[in-house]
């Protein structure tokens, strides 16, 4: 709508001006000299006339689409890549087929190719475990079987980029947080293996890869059953401190648990007005935070020193720029919550020493995401921003 007005008002105005001025410069020639300038002039206004018709006959054809573009194209393009924030409602929150103009238009901008960089992606919940739905409760609109759906398309859209790309889960199976956390250590070392790097013996490696495949055997939701293994407990054990350190040294691969959000009243149980997405992260200041609040810490787990050496300033610029790049190409997932952006202590990330984040992709319970995270041609578009926001983070690294 703002685009509407200025043009035909300037036209108008300067037209006017000129038409005057021509005809007071034009007074008392002679006879013959006047014949001679009417000619001309008249022959000057078929000209001019000429123009004019063939110029807005070929403008009416360009606005009718005869050329292959037309004004409605232009408007979706305009409103899905620049102004639609300022839309609203269920069905503006669905990306159209036609936002792939400007899809190309901002990966162009964009670092060729991720060949040589890695990306674990772990789709949450599963199984028993259905994370959050809409309705409440319900068994509609399930957290595990979007996540799954959103791995499922940003797995081929890293890998057409070039990117290696592993998955924590792949079946709508339960898979307990220290099981994750134990498969991303595993990929860690095997990655760590094919570039060489590798810092442990055999013997050390051996050690390692059997403590963690026992973490993976427990599959358990209970702490205290043991299956944290040596990850339960706050600050860092030998065992884990070796991991994070070989971890640190990973920096062409990063980490995304990949969540949803809902917000519903307690009462009612409809739902509250927060949408957007958030980005989540550690750092070593708000773990040991976190680890040094006794409500925090696992009954007879250990109690070690904090420990420092994340990479913390890596984790916020990967976070922020998922968040600027995935919100600039779909403005409707822009989070109305004060600070999208933000640390917080989920074990997922907070156990690993890689880059990383806990991206929730959107409240479930919010009609404009719920479109958008239930619409397949839309979840492709959130896909591939997504993809350019590690393409992006890593073009920031190098
Ligand atoms: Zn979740």
């Amino acid at each position: 709508m703002k685009n509407n007005q200025p043009h035909s008002r300037t036209y108008t105005g300067a037209s006017k001006a000129n038409t005057t001025q021509t005809y007071s410069q034009t007074k008392r020639p002679s006879r013959k000299k006047t014949k001679y300038a009417r000619l001309v002039f008249a022959y000057c206004l078929f000209i001019v006339c000429s123009v004019l018709a063939l110029g807005g006959g070929v403008y009416l054809l360009y606005r009718t689409g005869v050329f292959g573009s037309n004004s409605q194209s232009e408007e979706t393009t305009l409103l899905t890549g620049v102004s639609s924030s300022e839309t609203s409602g269920e069905a503006s929150a669905i990306i159209p087929e036609d936002t792939t103009a400007a899809t190309e238009a901002t990966t162009t901008t964009l670092p060729s190719d991720l060949h040589g960089f890695y990306v674990i992606l772990d789709p949450g919940h599963g199984g028993w475990d259905r994370g959050t739905s809409y309705p409440y409760n319900s068994d509609q609109n399930e957290e595990p079987t979007i996540t799954i759906k959103i791995a499922e398309k940003l797995k081929p859209e890293l890998e057409s980029r070039g990117a290696k790309v592993y998955l924590t889960r792949t079946e709508d199976n339960y898979y307990s947080l220290y099981y994750r956390l134990a498969t991303t250590h595993l990929i860690c070392m095997d990655i760590a293996k094919e570039k060489g790097i590798l810092p442990f013996s055999a013997d050390r490696e051996q050690q390692l890869r059997t403590k963690l495949e026992e973490i993976k055997n427990i599959n358990s939701d209970k702490f205290s059953s043991g299956g944290m293994g040596f990850m339960a407990g706050t600050g860092v054990g030998d065992d884990l401190k070796d991991l994070f350190e070989m971890e640190y040294k990973l920096t062409d691969v990063v980490f995304m648990s990949i969540h949803l959000n809902a917000h519903y009243d307690e009462k009612t149980f409809e739902p509250v007005n927060h949408h957007g997405i958030e980005v989540t992260y550690v750092t070593d200041d708000a773990v040991n935070t976190y680890e040094g609040n006794p409500k925090n810490q696992t009954s007879g787990a250990p109690v070690r020193d904090a420990y420092h050496g994340r990479p913390n300033e890596h984790n916020l610029l990967y976070c922020q720029t998922l968040y600027d790049t995935i919100t600039a190409k779909i403005p409707e997932l822009k989070s109305n919550m004060e600070k999208p952006v933000y640390t917080a202590n989920w074990a997922v990330i907070r156990k690993t020493g890689l880059v990383g984040t806990l991206l929730e992709f959107g409240f479930i319970s919010h009609e404009t995401d719920r479109a958008i995270l239930t619409n397949d041609t839309s979840l492709q578009t959130l896909c591939s921003a997504t993809a350019d926001g590690i393409e992006e983070y890593f073009k920031q690294i190098r």
